[in-house]
């Protein structure tokens, strides 16, 4: 996904008919990144809490897809759920160290909006867990933490922010927080991925409202881990010790 200043050739956080509120398979999702010149995807359903999530055998089982479709490295993934204001998450065991990627995110029917005081504890205790590799779409207002407190230590833990096109359309009050989420980004040197949380093909790497907020704060182009397949790649093998190209 082209704008004036960012090349996105990635995007890590897509859904398929695994979670029963999305509406394409993971070939109608490869063909579409295709179309859109995307090189790599992230496959990443629901974890297992959220009501109309994939249960868990799915993210056992995701090794049975190939690693290139219709020319698109798909990677297998996982949005978990945060349980708790400890940071307790729904994906655990040996799916944390088979899978390619895991997300972490607050969804309200799984969580309920805390205090903001409660809120930053779940989020640093998501940053204290190793296998987590992305703090996802933290900018809802309803599960606002202390930015301030919480942006710097996902930074020391290696915790990659998320700022999630959807949200801007789907989520109230998210573009004015993650406008604040991204500057702090940027103050702190945290990196961050730029996703289009696809619920369907025609929503792949459509990251727009996102590169424009991005562009109007300067954002350097260096902290966006997913702007090119190399950087993703990068990230993962020294992560996971796991080559992916
Ligand atoms: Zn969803
Ligand atoms: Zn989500």
């Amino acid at each position: 996904m082209y704008s004036k200043k960012y090349n996105i050739e990635t995007d890590t956080h897509c859904h398929t008919v695994a979670s029963d509120h999305a509406y394409s398979t993971v070939l109608e999702m490869a063909t579409y990144a295709n179309k859109a010149s995307l090189r790599a995807i992230a496959i990443t359903d629901h974890g297992p809490e959220l009501p109309d999530g994939a249960m868990i055998w799915h993210f056992g089982n995701m090794r049975c897809l190939p690693p290139y479709i219709k020319g698109v490295r798909v990677l297998h993934g996982a949005e978990a759920n945060i349980l708790d204001y400890d940071g307790s998450i729904d994906i655990t065991g040996k799916y944390l160290t088979e899978l390619d990627w895991i997300i972490a995110s607050c969804h309200d029917p799984v969580l309920q909006p805390g205090t903001v005081e409660q809120l930053t504890n779940a989020y640093i205790g998501v940053a204290n867990n190793p296998y987590i590799d992305v703090i996802g779409h933290s900018g809802t207002e309803m599960f606002r933490y202390n930015y301030e407190r919480a942006i710097p230590i996902f930074g020391e833990k290696g915790k990659l922010v998320e700022i999630n096109a959807h949200s801007f359309a789907a989520r109230p009050g998210a573009s004015e927080n993650c406008q604040i989420i991204a500057k702090l980004c940027k103050k702190y040197g945290v990196r961050i991925v730029v996703n289009s949380d696809a619920h369907s093909c025609f929503a792949v790497g459509e990251i727009t409202t996102a590169l424009e907020m991005l562009e109007s704060i300067d954002f350097p182009e260096e902290l966006i881990v997913n702007r090119t397949l190399d950087s993703l790649a990068d990230f993962i093998s020294k992560k996971r010790k796991r080559n992916i190209i």
